[in-house]
């Protein structure tokens, strides 16, 4: 093997396929990475292990699917391989950036094997959110339940009390970037260039991890123009976000604030866009480009309303959630057309990891594809997990939901949603936005094929150390709940 090479990991939030320019969106939302991608290893299908971000990074940075350990380890076990804890071994210098998704934090074990791990998580940052007056007076109260004994009239309460409240919290002096509530790509590019200035000739791997696309959508002033849609002012934006939110609006009511809320959300993939083009010219700069695989994917998409949906549900594991893009840009590597069948995002490690030239370690699911990778690829399935129910896994109870699981391969895509005891198959060919699943008379034989992997899936053998993990962030956590507790602080007093 020839010199190891260094890795830059490029993470989005919120990123599907089907919202950059070198997947074929119209809108000019990354027209730096296809520039990029016309140089890269681009995968047609990429596929999330899991989603959202929580049942997403395992596969990312451990090469393992995310109930690998059981349903109550969220993040990665310590003293779990990833990533980073292999570069390191092997002598790299790592660092990451973090724009301060809490799940993405050491609390979940996602600081492990960087010497630089900076999650912004606890550092004052502009934020406002959305500031709407939570309690009603009782007479506000009383007016509501009376309001709706009357459907017609509950509706149009909530109409005005929503008005009235973005009336209320309205100002004139407000901001894009008062408004943000994550930092911002730029900010993140700023310290990691900091770092890159300051290594010497050793070789490093950089995470870096952006949010400018995750809701809600509070892009820069300067990314709106570039998408020409700088008529969208920031209280507009406040507003549009507050209405995405409401949850008493049907799909049919919603819909007419879609359109600029994908604006929005867009403009926040173009300032990543923006900022990684800033990047590369740094490492250009520096003399590390040449000698840099750059590998940019996204830890799952984002619904808008296509299946009903807002945000990125783990419940809504359609292709707008589970295709991400994945480009890899190896130096001195030719580029190939890559097969469009589905490539796991459990692969994505050995395969980057073989790529610079480091041994991917035995304990990882998922297996290098390098070598197939620079013939076009020879992959052929992928298969992606999450509970349904689990919107928020800080609470140990919403993790044991039922499983949904899916199997999906060039044609045909099955999703397993055991909660709602529902199965669906489709045909992603004639039916690419799964609008229609098959009758149950329909493809049989591909029903039968995705359900024996399934089956496969659910009963392939465990790792050897897989109990040792799961026992471990078991201690981690219960760690955690004692150090928050009354009886600590106690302890610690006498
Ligand atoms: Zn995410």
């Amino acid at each position: 093997m020839s010199e190891p090479k260094s890795l830059v990991l490029v993470t989005v939030d919120c990123l599907r396929a089907d919202h950059t320019g070198f997947m074929g969106y119209t809108q000019p939302t990354t027209p730096f990475l296809d520039q990029l991608a016309a140089e890269s290893m681009v995968f047609p299908k990429a596929i999330a292990a899991g989603a959202p971000t929580y049942y997403s990074f395992p596969g990312i940075l451990a090469a393992r699917f995310p109930l690998a350990l059981g349903r109550e380890v969220v993040g990665i076990a310590p003293g779990e391989p990833t990533l980073a804890t292999v570069l390191q071994q092997a002598g790299y210098r790592t660092a990451a950036y973090v724009a301060a998704n809490p799940y993405l934090s050491n609390r979940f074990g996602y600081a492990q094997g960087f010497e630089v791990f900076r999650d912004f998580l606890s550092e004052e940052l502009p934020y406002a959110g959305e500031a709407i007056p939570r309690v009603r007076t009782r007479l506000n109260q009383r007016i509501a339940e009376l309001a709706h004994k009357v459907s017609v009239l509950g509706r149009l309460y909530d109409d005005l009390y929503f008005e009235y409240c973005q009336k209320m919290t309205a100002s004139k002096s407000e901001s894009w970037d008062s408004l943000r509530r994550f930092p911002a790509a730029d900010f993140l590019v700023d310290q990691a260039c900091d770092w890159l200035g300051s290594l010497g000739r050793q070789p490093f791997f950089l995470w870096l991890h952006f949010m400018d696309p995750h809701a809600p959508y509070y892009p820069p002033a300067e990314a709106l123009k570039a998408m020409g849609s700088e008529r969208i002012l920031p209280e507009r934006g406040r507003y549009l976000n507050a209405a995405w939110n409401r949850a008493d609006l049907g799909v049919e009511r919603l819909r007419k604030y879609r359109d600029e809320i994908v604006r929005l959300h867009d403009s926040g993939i173009r300032w990543v866009d923006t900022q990684l083009a800033r990047l590369v010219e740094v490492l250009r700069n520096l003399s590390l480009w040449d000698s840099s695989v750059l590998v940019l994917t996204a830890d799952h998409g984002e619904e808008f309303l296509d299946h009903g949906g807002r945000f990125h549900a783990p419940s809504q594991p359609y292709q707008e959630m589970l295709h991400v893009p994945l480009l890899m840009r190896v130096p001195g590597v030719k580029k190939v057309a890559l097969s469009d069948a589905p490539f796991s995002h459990v692969h994505l490690a050995p395969t980057a990891l073989e790529a610079i030239g480091i041994e991917p370690p035995q304990e990882f699911e998922g297996h290098s594809y390098w070598a197939e990778a620079q013939r076009g690829g020879d992959w052929e399935l992928a298969v992606s997990e999450s509970i349904g129910g689990c919107t928020n896994p800080m609470d140990a109870g919403k993790r044991m939901g039922a499983r949904v699981l899916v199997a999906q391969d060039r044609r045909h895509k099955l999703v397993l949603d055991f909660d709602r005891e529902q199965e669906e198959l489709f045909d992603l060919e004639s039916d690419p936005r799964e609008v229609r699943a098959l009758r149950p008379e329909e493809e049989k034989l591909a029903r039968a094929r995705l359900l024996r992997w399934a089956l496969q899936h659910l009963h392939r053998p465990t790792r050897g150390f897989n109990r040792e993990l799961a026992l471990r962030a078991r201690v981690r956590e219960v760690g955690l709940e004692w150090k928050n507790s009354e009886m600590y602080s106690k302890t610690l007093a006498s």
